[in-house]
């Protein structure tokens, strides 16, 4: 499943390619059409050529592609994920190999020497972790290490699931 989200949805964005959903967030299609904001027939029409399914917060939009968009309604990330998850099955379960970089949709690798990325991370950071995966996007290259970040997102998933 590949998703679009609209401008409202920044950080429901990072944690869709966090749990490794190849997913464009309408912002980062300004440049490209040149038009800010980028109107909705352009984000559909993106939407349509390339296979994505649309995310949005905003029922305009939902109205005008409904067989391939997603309307979500309420507040907060949780509560979002928590729509994918029940209404259209996406499934919350994160894995390095599968991971997206959160800041630009790129695919990760692992880092064989973590010497190579010393002086991208703290100091701390470093000494902690020794597993590390980088962005594959050379003007990118943002580092992830397997933190209590992620472990904290999935415990929150896990009791807004399953607690209605
Ligand atoms: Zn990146």
């Amino acid at each position: 499943m590949k998703f679009l989200t609209d401008a409202m949805l920044g950080k429901l964005t990072r944690f869709l390619r966090i749990f490794g959903y190849d997913t464009v967030y309408a912002n980062d299609l300004i440049d490209f059409f040149n038009l800010d904001p980028v109107p909705d027939e352009k984000l559909i029409e993106y939407a349509k050529k390339n296979g994505r399914l649309i995310i949005t917060k905003d029922y305009g939009l939902y109205k005008l592609y409904m067989e391939k968009s997603v309307f979500l309604n309420g507040k907060g990330i949780y509560n979002y994920l928590k729509q994918l998850n029940k209404n259209f099955g996406v499934v919350f379960k994160f894995n390095f190999r599968s991971a997206r970089c959160s800041i630009c949709n790129s695919q990760l690798k692992r880092v064989e020497n973590k010497v190579l990325i010393k002086k991208l991370i703290l100091e701390e950071t470093f000494k902690n972790y020794s597993e590390f995966y980088q962005c594959i996007n050379p003007q990118c290259k943002k580092v992830y290490w397997q933190g209590s970040h992620i472990e904290d997102i999935e415990e929150k998933l896990r009791n807004t699931l399953e607690y209605d």
